[in-house]
């Protein structure tokens, strides 16, 4: 791999014009070059763009360095509602995957498809819990929220559209109740205020008085929340 002073980087040359250097998802740097360029102009454009590129790096690791693998193996601990609870797998079951008895019961022959069984569970109980909670805000912001969804959302807690379409990510049920009011209430807000300006924390502070604290705990510990 080559690299210009500490800085390593996978070079890759394409047919545009332009250069950009990317931080992947892995945190590995990509930098893409047009075919002709040299490796001291590669060099001198590095040099030039040290600074975003450390920036970059930074947020990366501040958003991966809580990131946990996790296995579906008996004894790994899962996140629901805020709470761990020890995953176990058994033979004979009639779904999927349940919550029982203080742990997570996941039915042997749905094994290969782990991730699958707790996304369901995860979106099911979404549903339920997050429409109410939408209803419960929506009076309160006096909002009207067209179709609410339970997806998806990658690197994001929630999503809303001009249309006013709100998505939440499946991962929110892992968060404890106030967290997840916490995201509905944040993206509900956006259907007033589609920035994050001012006005925008002003009038979640409303209905939120300590959406700062929440904010805060989902900063810190919401990259351990996911599969
Ligand atoms: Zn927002």
């Amino acid at each position: 791999m080559p690299n210009y002073k500490d800085i390593e980087y996978t070079l890759k040359r394409s047919r545009r014009k332009t250069s950009s250097i990317y931080v992947e998802r892995d945190g590995s740097i990509s930098v893409l070059v047009p075919q002709q360029l040299s490796e001291k102009e590669i060099e001198a454009m590095i040099e030039q763009k040290r600074y975003q590129i450390y920036s970059h790096l930074a947020q990366w690791e501040d958003a991966n360095t809580k990131r946990v693998y996790r296995e579906f193996v008996n004894g790994e601990g899962f996140y629901y509602l805020g709470r761990n609870y020890k995953l176990e797998i058994v033979t004979n079951q009639e779904v999927p995957l349940k919550l029982k008895n203080g742990c997570f019961r996941l039915r042997k022959k749905n094994l290969p498809r782990a991730k699958e069984a707790f996304v369901e569970f995860y979106k099911e109980k979404g549903r339920k819990r997050i429409l109410d909670r939408v209803e419960y805000f929506r009076k309160l912001l006096d909002v009207e929220p067209n179709e609410i969804k339970i997806m998806d959302l990658q690197n994001r807690w929630g999503s809303w559209t001009p249309k006013g379409n709100v998505n939440f990510h499946w991962k929110t049920m892992m968060a404890p109740l106030t967290i997840i009011d916490y995201i509905i209430a944040h993206e509900l807000t956006h259907l007033i205020h589609p920035n994050h300006s001012d006005a925008f924390w002003n009038e979640l502070d409303k209905i939120m008085p300590d959406y700062v604290q929440r904010k805060a705990w989902l900063k810190l510990n919401g990259a351990g929340m996911d599969l």
